[in-house]
């Protein structure tokens, strides 16, 4: 029998699309490498198979990832034909197109305000019911986050002067996912990850099943202590080696194909929106993300409601690219997780272990997740079982409750004008969780004790409720405690912030060009920038 001790001395990533870049460069910054002989990182690619390619809109926590793996945040935005994003508007989600005047919102990256420690929601809807909402706005989002008027007036979330990764208003970023493997490769190699372009052909397992060694087209062979599999929706190691049983989300998300196409500016963009557009479709929806120097389209549908010529065609139109001047990548996708993402020494991390559809930008987040428990629960040789089936639980949750937060999309839509908005509406499976989350905020707004501290917690699941004006009915006690003092210094303290961030925050466009020029973050935070980002 191999014994199996001491500390992991070579990891093997298979893989190089964002994930296994991600990973490598990660855990290179964390644990050392090459270069220091903590850790040996090396890194299987093959050219021939390629990346998924897309994956271009990201949510807050990467920023908190570049800066742990010691990336430049001017280098990240220039390098990866950057934009900045404030949050996603919503377009045709509620009712079908065209059948009332305002049909969109927003779920921006704000966080909601207290007053008398009770959830500005449960004011806001006891003034609305009371028929008495001034000077509030009819719109929540606008009521309580400065997100929306800065995506209307086209700002960047922060100024030149804003330390790397700081912020003035909560942000994230659009990026090309090409360029950002590049440039993830590009730093992880810097640290002395060796890089092979092969294909693995074979696997050799030890007698318990522990991954021995990979085999590569060339006839080298990587023995390794650890395995990352990183090889895409292909799942060569946890899924074709390991044979981890895959839950499919199908029941509960319809979608399971997109088609995406990209289209340069036909101009300098002068007003360049700092938002993910997610317009709801006969079928599914399309995401516009724009980039620095193009526009990324993309449909997500379910095959079994529309054909992928049929996306495609609707995709164009919607674009403005009916000539076909761009080219289509269509791409199958499977949604759901494996039972363990961890099982003996092997760790899937992206699409090799789980997937659930982009609509709120959270696969390269659940990378992220997965390397931040890997380094918390990291083993030695043994991989301890108490390490795995902690990393394993938290894993779980982390693709169960993104899974019910994507579900909570679908089910709070009035539409029904097509088949898939029809199975939407009553065919979806629902967790208990959120069935027992959806009970309850019938007669409540969400509060944070609903759920354990997760990503998308209260603020999201509240601009959802409100985008669909799907409030809970009746009145709920709690909100009788604030008074009109307390709410309305809460409303009236957003409204200063939200006049002042519109006079100073640059305009996102000229932000980014000034980057291009040469431009970089200053290091001093101004007092001004400190005070504005403890009140956004
Ligand atoms: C339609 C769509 C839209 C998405 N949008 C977003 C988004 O907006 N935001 C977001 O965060 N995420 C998004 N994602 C998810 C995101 O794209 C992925 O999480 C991310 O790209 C990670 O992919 P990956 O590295 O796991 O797999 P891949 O990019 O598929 O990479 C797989 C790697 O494995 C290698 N490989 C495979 N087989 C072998 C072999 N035999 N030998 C050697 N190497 C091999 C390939 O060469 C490649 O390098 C989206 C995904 C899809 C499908």
């Amino acid at each position: 029998m191999t014994t199996r001790s001491g500390p992991v001395r070579h990891i093997a990533v298979l893989g190089g699309g964002t994930a296994g870049w991600l990973s490598a460069a990660y855990l290179s910054n964390i644990f050392g490498s090459k270069t220091t002989q903590q850790l040996r990182i090396t890194l299987v690619e093959s050219e021939d198979i390629g990346t998924v390619g897309v994956g271009e809109a990201t949510i807050p926590s990467l920023r908190t990832t570049l800066r742990q793996i010691g990336a430049d945040e001017r280098d990240f935005l220039v390098a990866c034909n950057c934009s900045f994003k404030l949050g996603i508007k919503f377009v045709d989600w509620h009712h079908p197109p065209g059948t009332v005047a305002n049909n969109s919102f927003m779920n921006p990256f704000g966080i909601l305000p207290f007053a008398n420690d009770v959830e500005a929601a449960s004011y806001w809807l006891k003034r609305r019911r009371e028929g008495n909402l001034a000077p509030f706005k009819e719109d929540f989002t606008e009521s309580f986050a400065v997100h929306p008027a800065l995506c209307d007036a086209f700002k960047a979330p922060k100024g030149p002067n804003t330390p790397n990764y700081d912020r003035v208003a909560a942000y994230a970023y659009h990026m090309d996912a090409k360029l950002f493997g590049r440039f993830l490769r590009d730093m992880a190699m810097q640290r002395g990850v060796e890089r092979i372009v092969d294909r693995m052909v074979e696997v050799e397992q030890d007698e318990e099943g522990y991954i021995e060694r990979l085999k590569l087209e060339s006839g080298q062979e990587i023995e390794a202590d650890l395995y990352l599999d990183c090889s895409g929706f292909r799942s060569l190691l946890l899924d074709k080696t390991l044979g981890e049983p895959f839950h499919s989300f199908r029941e509960s998300l319809l979608c399971d194909r997109a088609v995406a196409i990209s289209k340069p500016w036909p101009a300098a963009p002068t007003k360049l929106p700092p938002y993910t557009q997610a317009t709801a479709m006969k079928a599914g929806w399309t995401w516009s993300i724009p980039l620095y120097t193009r526009f990324a389209h993309g449909y997500v549908y379910s095959s079994n409601h529309t054909t992928p010529e049929e996306a495609e065609r609707e995709l164009r139109q919607f674009m403005g690219d009916e000539e076909g001047a761009n080219p289509a990548l269509h791409i199958k996708m499977r949604t759901g997780r494996h039972e363990r993402l961890w099982v003996k020494n092997c760790i899937a991390m992206g699409l090799a272990g789980g997937f659930i559809e982009p609509l709120e930008s959270t696969g390269i987040y659940i990378v992220e997740a997965g390397l931040r428990e890997l380094s918390h629960y990291f083993p030695d040789r043994s991989c301890k079982p108490s390490l795995q089936e902690r990393y394993n639980a938290h894993m779980a949750r982390v693709y169960d409750s993104t899974r019910d937060f994507i579900v909570y999309h679908y089910c709070m839509t009035a539409r029904e004008d097509t088949a898939f908005w029809r199975d939407n509406k009553y065919g979806l499976k629902r967790s208990e969780e959120l069935e027992r989350n959806l009970a309850l905020w019938r007669h409540k707004v969400p509060t944070h004790l609903d759920f354990p501290p997760e990503v998308f917690s209260i603020n999201h699941y509240t601009f959802l409720m409100a985008g669909h004006d799907s409030w809970p009915e009746g009145d709920w006690p709690k909100a009788q405690l604030i008074d009109d003092e307390a709410g309305l210094y809460a409303f009236e303290q957003i409204g200063k912030l939200r006049d002042k961030l519109l006079r100073e925050l640059p305009d996102h466009y000229e932000l980014l060009s000034a980057l291009h020029a040469g431009q970089r973050f200053g290091t001093p935070t101004s007092a001004p920038a400190a005070a504005l980002r403890k009140a956004s």
